[in-house]
């Protein structure tokens, strides 16, 4: 997996300031995308070990709140398996920082009905996701007021309280 960028101190895609990394590779296609450039999937940089280290020695800093992870595509199949490594390390270090996701996808008719029963990168990254923000970005739907989020189609999602209940769970303060 190549990624796009990391930003460190960002205030943009989640609570508190966070580390972000936007990951390489998206097959969405959304009109009005934030982040053109990193719908391929060779852009910018490769992602090593170095990155992971770089990243979790970051978060080792109490007035960071947490990892977002966004692109790109990180629940693209291509992207899922180099981000299991990270997502596990951060979750393991760092039990009390949130883990924040931006998907193009729909958490429950692609994520749960399907990636989750048969890819295992799926499961460990969702298993240690805090918040899910799902859905294309559609431009007839932009709204600036929105938290954290481009259109209103978008949820934001409580990842461990969909899993365990098997359904959606709305985070209602950012909905
Ligand atoms: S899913 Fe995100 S990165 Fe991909 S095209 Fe849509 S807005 Fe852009």
């Amino acid at each position: 997996m190549n990624y796009a960028d990391i930003k460190k101190y960002d205030v943009a895609n989640g609570p508190g300031v966070r580390i972000s990394l936007f990951v390489s590779g998206c097959s969405h296609f959304c009109k009005g995308c934030f982040n053109e450039i990193a719908w391929d999937y060779n852009y910018g940089k490769e992602f090593t070990d170095d990155t992971i280290n770089e990243i979790v020695e970051f978060l080792d800093n109490p007035h960071i709140a947490g990892l977002t992870i966004l692109g790109g595509e990180p629940m693209d199949p291509k992207n899922q398996d180099a981000l299991v490594p990270l997502v596990k390390k951060v979750k393991e270090l760092y039990p009390d920082k949130t883990i924040w996701c931006f998907t193009g996808y729909l958490f429950d008719k692609d994520l749960l009905e399907n990636m989750y029963k048969e890819n295992p990168s799926t499961r460990e990254l969702l298993s240690r996701f805090d918040v899910m923000v799902d859905g294309e970005f559609v431009e007839d739907l932009k709204n600036l007021n929105l938290k954290f989020k481009g259109s209103s189609n978008q949820r934001t999602i409580d990842v461990q309280a969909s899993l365990k209940e098997g359904k959606v769970v709305l985070i209602d303060k950012y909905n």
